[in-house]
């Protein structure tokens, strides 16, 4: 069995060096120069992966965006002892901060919304594949059988800041967190008048207005098949967030096992995806969406993408095609093998 729990940071921090060329920054240097709308940098390794913050202003934000991100993961860290979603999964009932209520409503919402395709309760799954834990193994047919009958997200109650879940029910964020954190740092930075920022939590690149000098951010999307970069998108003001099944995964007898879980199966989603991005106002909508697209696979997904209005999407398949949907297909400029592979805009 090949560990690959490592090769996750490869692309997340050749997303993070990529926007640096294409935004024209000279290297990283960590938060602390001159105040003023000079650049400001930090770096740090949180909620599993590595963030990279960069604000154009006083630095002193940057410190306090470090706050915001270590006090939310220890509210929802599934392994952290003292979190709230471990008390909540080791006692069936928590009393809740309003950040994670206000995450465990949303997300439970966009369970509803996509009919299950995400479930924040398909933990006790996750964990049995040993995605938790990087112990990898392939749960039987029975095994699976069982803990299907555990993830049910309807069951989960919210009776004012009270969570329940039944006793065989566990309940992971994991799919939302770094949406949900990415909009509060970005909150933050507006609040204490920054104006041009971007923030890549892993997979998930978020922004705040432009570059100084009022350019787009370009921001690179990952080969899933190994390559440097597929293409760039250029936005102002959105989110943009990847779900691929390169991003976690172990191999057995040749066949890739991914963490992406279809709660329909118990097994990792075979949709025909290898990455989906979804591209919006919102981080925790993206954060959520691009999960829940990748379990859908292609005829859901595109459908889904079809009848909704509130954000964009990216969808690279196994074959290495691209699907991009009309409100962001002129702001993709494909790369390497993606140039000529002819990519395919699909309604809105
Ligand atoms: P990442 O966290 O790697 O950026 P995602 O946002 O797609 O990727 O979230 C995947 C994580 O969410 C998994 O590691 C697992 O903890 C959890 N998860 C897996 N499948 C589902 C699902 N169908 N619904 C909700 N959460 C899921
Ligand atoms: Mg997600």
């Amino acid at each position: 069995m090949i560990n690959c729990r490592h090769l996750r940071r490869i692309p997340l921090l050749c997303v993070a060096a990529f926007f640096a060329i294409l935004c024209g920054c000279s290297a990283f240097s960590g938060a602390g120069s001159a105040s003023g709308s000079q650049k400001q940098t930090a770096e740090l390794f949180a909620m599993d992966t590595v963030m990279e913050l960069t604000v154009y202003g006083d630095p002193a934000v940057l410190k306090s965006a470090e706050d915001i991100i270590t006090g939310l993961e220890h509210k929802l860290s599934v392994t952290d002892e003292n979190s709230e979603i471990y008390r909540l999964n080791r006692d069936k009932q928590a009393d809740v901060s309003e950040d994670t209520l206000e995450l465990i409503g949303f997300a439970k919402d966009i369970c509803e919304r996509t009919d299950g395709a995400l479930d924040i309760t398909v933990y006790p799954i996750v964990k049995a594949w040993g995605f938790t834990t990087g112990e990898y193994r392939i749960p039987s047919a029975d095994e699976l059988q069982k803990l299907l009958e555990t993830a049910d997200y309807k069951k989960l109650q919210i009776n004012s800041s009270t969570v329940a879940i039944p006793d065989d029910s566990m309940v992971d964020l994991g799919s939302v967190a770094k949406g949900y954190t990415g909009d509060r740092l970005i909150g933050h930075f507006r609040a204490n008048g920054i104006t041009s920022a971007i923030v890549s939590l892993g997979g998930n690149v978020q922004t705040l207005g432009s570059k100084p000098d009022g350019s787009p951010w370009r921001v690179g999307i990952a080969d899933p098949f190994g390559g440097e970069y597929a293409g760039a998108l250029s936005v102002r003001d959105k989110c943009v967030i990847t779900s691929g099944s390169y991003q976690r995964f172990f191999e057995e007898n040749g066949v890739r096992y991914h963490h992406i879980i279809d709660p329909s199966t118990g097994s990792p989603a075979a949709g025909g995806f290898v990455s989906v991005t979804v591209v919006g106002d919102k981080g925790v909508l993206c954060d959520a969406l691009s999960t829940a697209l990748f379990v859908m696979g292609k005829d859901r997904a595109f459908d889904f993408c079809a009848s909704a209005g509130d954000f964009d999407a990216l969808f690279i398949d196994e074959d290495g095609r691209i699907y991009i949907t009309a409100g962001i297909a002129d702001d993709f400029t494909p790369s390497g093998n993606y140039k000529d592979a002819g990519n395919t805009v699909i309604g809105h």
